[in-house]
């Protein structure tokens, strides 16, 4: 069987080998009992090796899905609360923007009154003028105070329609934040149901696979976490699934899958390094 000279599964396949064929050939493994080299019992016992390792991998992998579902409620969370805070924000600059506009439309409305109290007095004293000079002194100021208005009226009909429009993304925000806070609560009670649900089952699951870790040799489970631990999903044993490797989804050849059916030695990914399992196996765990 020809292999990539770069192939980062090689090692550790090598290694899973190595421990096989030490049992394989009667030889003493550690604390392990040497094997009769006996065909029959040597391809019941890396059937049971392979058995007690994919049964392992599924047992992690529900531990793992335990995580998963919990690992993204608490951020889910956090991200509504950000975004609760952000709207209240939100709310509080407009309030006061409307606060400081009313005010601004209140002093131009003051500003006109008095413009028009004092054309109202220039009108007075132009009845009243001695010559033609303070007469038309009196003009200019009636005139600039005129322009004074319509300057001010301008004003008020600018900070109207931003009022409107702040009114507006008030009520828009306001409508948001009583989803958001609803979307909160929700997520809120069901972190809480999650974790109330979940730690007697993961606490039983943990428990479940050191006792079946006891069962596996050290120097096979020593890989078994360290393929897990570089794997994506944390999948170290996997399934072949239609002609693929059920963790990278590489093609498998014929002759290869034969083998791996064989049950005559632990055979993993040429290009991943997962351990695999045939179909067959795996269904009657599953
Ligand atoms: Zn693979």
């Amino acid at each position: 069987m020809a292999k990539s000279l770069a192939n980062p599964a090689e090692s550790i396949g090598d290694e899973i080998n190595k421990v096989v064929n030490a049992t394989e050939s009667g030889e003493t493994t550690g604390t392990h009992v040497p094997v009769e080299s006996s065909k029959e019992e040597t391809e019941s016992s890396i059937e049971k090796k392979l058995i007690a390792l994919y049964t392992l991998q599924q047992n992690d992998s529900k531990i793992d899905r335990i995580k998963i579902v919990r690992g993204e409620l608490p951020l889910e969370v956090e991200d509504l609360e950000d975004e609760v805070a952000g709207l209240e924000t939100r709310i509080d600059n407009y309030i006061q923007e409307i606060e400081l506009l009313d005010k601004q439309i209140a002093d131009k409305q003051l500003a006109i009154k008095e413009s028009h109290a004092l054309i109202k007095r220039y009108e007075e004293q132009q009845n009243n003028v001695r010559n033609n000079r303070e007469y038309d002194a009196l003009t200019k100021e009636i005139e600039f105070q005129n322009l004074e208005i319509q300057l001010a009226e301008k004003r008020i009909r600018e900070f109207t329609a931003q009022l409107t429009m702040s009114k507006e993304e008030i009520e828009n925000a306001q409508h948001e934040l009583s989803d958001r806070r609803n979307d909160l609560e929700a997520k809120r009670s069901e972190l809480t149901d999650i974790v109330a649900e979940t730690e007697l089952e993961e606490k039983e699951l943990i428990h479940k696979s050191e006792l079946q870790q006891r069962s596996i040799e050290e120097r096979l489970l020593i890989a078994y976490k360290r393929i897990r631990k570089n794997a994506r999903n944390g999948l170290a044993v996997v399934p072949v699934e239609r002609d693929a490797c059920g963790g990278c989804f590489s093609y498998i050849p014929p002759q290869r899958q034969l083998d791996i059916k064989l049950h005559k030695k632990i055979i993993v990914c040429e290009f991943c390094g997962r351990i695999l399992v045939d179909k067959e196996l795996a269904d009657s765990l599953s």
